[in-house]
């Protein structure tokens, strides 16, 4: 089946650099609109020149995603201004490690805020648009930390295990509207929140890849531009690991 002939219409989260930004390069090669949301107004404006210098098309909007009323807005406003709202990618996230034993109240709800109750206010908000234009696409980014856990990362192991859970009930809620949902957990992808790890984290990860590499942000993006296209219609309520088999089993 071609794409619609007409311009989708793309919001991706967490837009300003790694991942985000690379799904954002994606689907704007794939012909979207992609509205970029961070918090970091300049280096959304720089994904989105380097999206027009390339002949993509892309605006920009800050938003902090631990704010649910401005989450809201945000996709209303994306709706009303365009008139209509094709594709989300819930992909905005942040980690906030420590072991169970030390971890504060505070480490673990900024991270539920963040990485978890923005996936359900935003996906909420989107599925009116969605409805009316008889067409949905979401993918919301999870984490293998979420399908086999991570020592450290209990409260992000959780959000993303969340997001699982959260996905698929979606999806069988949505499947009769032509709306898709599904997640893409990624394994570990070189970005500035991997940056930060010690060297021996680092080794760790990299002895349980079998394809024997980090992933990167465009090996993310290329998942995300297929889940999110036309032709995945018939993909709902999957978790796809793209993770260079660390999860398989
Ligand atoms: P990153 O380089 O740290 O980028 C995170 C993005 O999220 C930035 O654009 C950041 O922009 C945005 N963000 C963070 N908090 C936000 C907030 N409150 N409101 C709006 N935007 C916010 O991380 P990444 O590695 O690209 O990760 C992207 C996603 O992939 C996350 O959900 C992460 O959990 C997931 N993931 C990553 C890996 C990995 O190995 N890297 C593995 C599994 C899953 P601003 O700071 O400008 O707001």
């Amino acid at each position: 089946m071609a794409d619609d002939n007409s311009q989708r219409v793309a919001l991706v989260t967490g837009a300003s650099r790694g991942i985000g930004a690379a799904i954002g390069y994606a689907l704007a090669q794939a012909g979207r609109h992609v509205v970029l949301c961070a918090r970091d107004q300049d280096k959304l404006d720089q994904v989105k020149q380097q999206i027009e210098s390339t002949g993509g098309s892309a605006s920009v909007h800050t938003c902090d995603v631990s704010d649910g009323e401005a989450v809201t807005a945000l996709v209303e406003s994306v709706a009303g201004e365009h008139g209509r709202l094709d594709i989300l990618v819930n992909n905005a996230g942040i980690t906030r490690d420590n072991l169970l034993l030390r971890m504060t109240d505070d480490e673990f709800d900024a991270v539920m805020q963040t990485n978890m109750r923005s996936v359900f206010v935003a996906c909420r908000a989107v599925l009116r648009p969605m409805m009316r234009g008889k067409f949905g696409r979401i993918v919301n980014i999870g984490s293998v930390a979420g399908l086999v856990g991570n020592a450290g990362q209990t409260n992000y192991a959780a959000a993303k295990a969340a997001i699982a859970g959260f996905t698929r009930s979606l999806a069988r809620e949505m499947a009769a509207k032509k709306i898709t949902a599904n997640v893409v957990a990624p394994g570990f992808i070189e970005t500035e929140m991997t940056d930060v790890l010690p060297d021996k984290v680092k080794e760790l990860a990299k002895g349980a890849t079998p394809v024997g590499r980090f992933g990167l942000p465009d090996d993310i993006a290329a998942c995300v531009a297929f889940l999110s296209s036309d032709q995945a219609g018939y993909i709902t309520g999957q978790v796809v690991a793209v993770d260079g088999g660390m999860t398989m089993c």
